[in-house]
């Protein structure tokens, strides 16, 4: 039970990476809130953790809508009496090089994955600088490392890494008992990889998957649970001395 007595909010969460942690998030004891622009996929994670003893309740966000981050988060303190963990995970990832992106795909990007992690920071701020709390930004290895393919991507997640680093500091400089960290997956098998590979052309798939593969020096793709298990640590006082780190989880692909 090392999340007990925690109210965690999960963006995202109804699919791959926010889906696994928000279930070990309620199997060490937190209350969930599972959030989603798919208000179907989030309830069916919620139901999902209910009927496994756990607790949570589901709602509908588009991470993009800024008045919904307030009354959001105002909704969660005033029915379970605060906020204890945000997860800003939900994200997207548009596979297009710097002359093929579109001037829409790219602020579509920034939005989801940028500005919605500065917004969400700044409402659980709000409600958690008496209490405290803990704050996770999923960046991406390609938030460390460049890719041709995902320049968009690049920015967004490269953007949330150091924005990280600034809220940290800017928590502890006031005093707040706020810890924000950020997490890096690898290549995680999860919908958003696997639309990835499926966009590639049909002779093509099996020789870039092993190229993929070569490229990771554990020589297999990580799972949603590798990613939540690192989420559940930085969610934990376990973490209670860590502010403004990376927590990479990538098989060892950043380490070349
Ligand atoms: P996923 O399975 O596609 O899950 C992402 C979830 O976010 C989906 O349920 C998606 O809903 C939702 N979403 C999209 N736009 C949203 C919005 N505007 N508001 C609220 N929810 C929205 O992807 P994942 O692989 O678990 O990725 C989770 C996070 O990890 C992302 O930030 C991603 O960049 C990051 N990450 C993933 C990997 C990887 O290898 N999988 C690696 C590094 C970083 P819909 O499906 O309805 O669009």
């Amino acid at each position: 039970m090392r999340l007990a007595n925690k109210v965690a909010l999960v963006t995202g969460a109804g699919s791959g990476i926010g889906a696994a942690t928000a279930k070990r998030f309620a199997g060490e004891g937190a209350l969930v809130v599972v959030t989603d622009i798919n208000g179907e996929s989030a309830q069916a994670v919620a139901a999902g953790i209910n009927s496994s003893g756990g607790r949570a309740e589901a709602r509908t966000q588009d991470v993009t809508d800024e008045a919904l981050w307030s009354t959001l988060v105002a909704d969660i303190v005033a029915a379970h009496g605060s906020l204890d963990v945000l997860v800003n995970n939900a994200g997207i990832a548009i596979t297009a090089n710097v002359e093929n992106t579109t001037l829409e795909d790219w602020r579509r990007t920034q939005a989801i994955n940028g500005e919605s992690v500065f917004m969400g920071t700044r409402a659980a701020v709000a409600v958690m600088k008496v209490r405290g709390g803990s704050i996770i930004n999923i960046s991406s290895i390609e938030g460390i490392v460049g890719e041709p393919n995902a320049t968009a991507y690049n920015y967004s997640k490269g953007g949330v890494r150091i924005f990280t680093k600034s809220a940290a500091l800017h928590c502890a400089a006031q005093g707040y008992p706020i810890r924000v960290n950020s997490v890096h997956p690898g290549f995680i098998l999860t919908p958003m990889v696997e639309a990835g590979i499926a966009a590639l052309p049909a002779d093509e798939v099996q020789a870039q998957y092993q190229r993929l593969i070569g490229e990771i020096p554990l020589g297999v793709m990580g799972e949603p649970i590798d990613i939540a298990n690192g989420c559940l640590f930085l969610a934990s006082d376990e973490s209670r001395y860590m502010t403004g780190a990376e927590l990479v989880i990538d098989g060892g692909y950043t380490c070349h």
